[in-house]
């Protein structure tokens, strides 16, 4: 991982470049580069020995204009302010590439939550909630799960939330559990965006996904959902990795029986089924047709990216590439399809989560997934047509420019009160 990168910057570049495109003042294009208010809090906690401990928790709420503030919240040690500024902007242009009524925010807590029992991560995420309680609701802003985050806590947080509130309110979070108000579809739905963006781009491009060799960065959540369903449609997945290492398979993997490998043992190195152990550097630059980063920010710097020998790039991840990587590999013409976009599948069922909490009526799996299936490709051709229509220098640029035209637009009719 890059030390030097600033998600924050990048984001800011991002919207620079995009912007470019774009018949929107100065000013207004300053007021998309910032955050409207970010809060920073030290929660001191019981630890199980006795002793308390302090924990810095961030949650920023980076725009309204199109909805109630909506994004994840991540346990992870390198949680700073800036990285949550970044990632809840990017939830902002998410949101608006894929048309749901929302703003983005975001949320993180510095820990490694592997060093805590899951009564002290009870304690941390219930302690986080309570002091977010102004800040959050239905209507106002709705936390999610991220990285190293899950149902788990999202049903502590809205435990919380709903008791101090003296009312049921489901829909303050979403990525809960079934039985708590979750939906149907919305674990696999970040990953299954992922396969939809693969699959859309490679139609797009006139290349063939079946029978293509796919190598995936992280083999979490979104990383082995995306392999998985690539696999039922027929690509191959030669290689994958979590930060153990990664593990290589030229006849490709089983990517189920990997998966529970890592289950079971906490990481996919040294599974029995592969040809041969990599890095995951190796694993980034290994000719492959599809590289999906699916781990953290900053995997593919611009001294990785002269290396990467892939032909399209679909980002799983938020914000796997550095602006220098983008330059890098737009100026090879290798095409990289943006996290706004392919990884929009997580956030896109969220809503249908909020709106199921909302009507109290709850969908089939089946319906979840076509709807997602729609909310999707339609992203995608109008991410196209921004691209084909404006002549622009890559993909990335087509979605910030679909998304921070709607924005601006929200924005205009609000007015700028006061
Ligand atoms: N954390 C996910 C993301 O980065 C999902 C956010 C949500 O569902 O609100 O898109």
């Amino acid at each position: 991982m890059s030390e030097e990168a600033n998600p924050f910057e990048s984001l800011q570049e991002q919207i620079d470049d995009a912007a470019a495109f774009l018949d929107v003042e100065d000013d207004v294009v300053e007021r998309l580069k910032h955050p409207e208010r970010v809060l920073e809090l030290n929660l001191s906690v019981d630890m199980d020995d006795g002793t308390r401990k302090r924990f810095k928790a961030f949650r920023s709420q980076f725009n309204g204009d199109r909805g109630p503030y909506k994004g994840g919240i991540r346990y992870h040690p390198n949680v700073s302010r800036d990285e949550v500024k970044a990632l809840s902007g990017w939830m902002v242009y998410k949101c608006a590439v894929v048309d749901i009524p929302y703003g983005g925010g975001k949320g993180g807590i510095v820990i490694d939550p592997r060093e805590h029992s899951a009564a002290e991560l009870e304690r941390i995420t219930r302690s986080f909630a309570k002091e977010l309680r102004p800040l959050i609701g239905e209507d106002q802003d709705i936390p999610a799960p991220d990285v190293n985050t899950g149902q788990r806590e999202m049903n502590w947080i809205k435990d919380t939330y709903e008791k101090l509130e003296h009312k049921t309110a489901p829909g303050v979070v979403t990525g809960k559990a079934i039985s708590s108000g979750g939906s149907e579809g919305r674990v696999e739905a970040t990953g299954r965006s992922t396969m939809l963006t693969a699959r859309e781009a490679f139609d797009y491009l006139d290349k063939d996904i079946e029978g293509a060799t796919v190598a995936v960065q992280g083999y979490g959540n979104a990383g082995s959902v995306a392999a998985n369903l690539l696999e039922d449609i027929g690509a191959n997945i030669v290689a994958v990795s979590d930060s153990s290492g990664a593990i290589y398979r030229e006849g490709g993997f089983d990517t189920a029986a990997a998966k529970q490998f890592k289950r079971e043992t906490g990481s996919v190195s040294g599974y029995d089924q592969a040809d041969e152990e990599m890095t995951n550097e190796e694993l980034l630059t290994l000719d492959v047709d599809l590289l999906i980063p699916a781990a953290l920010e900053n995997a593919i710097d611009g001294e990785l990216a002269q290396d990467v020998q892939a032909d399209v790039v679909v980002e799983a991840a938020n914000g796997p590439l550095t602006p220098e990587a983008d330059d890098e590999l737009t100026g090879r013409d290798v095409y990289v399809f943006p996290d706004i976009l392919a990884n929009a599948g997580g956030v896109t069922v969220s809503y249908f989560e909020w709106v199921q909490n909302r009507q109290r009526f709850y969908w089939t799996e089946e319906r979840v997934n076509d709807e997602l299936e729609r909310v999707i490709t339609e992203a995608f051709d109008n991410l196209v047509e921004a691209y084909d229509s404006h002549d622009l220098p890559n993909f990335r640029t087509a979605a910030y420019v679909v998304a921070i035209q709607r924005v601006v637009d929200a924005y205009s009719d609000n007015g700028n009160w006061p």
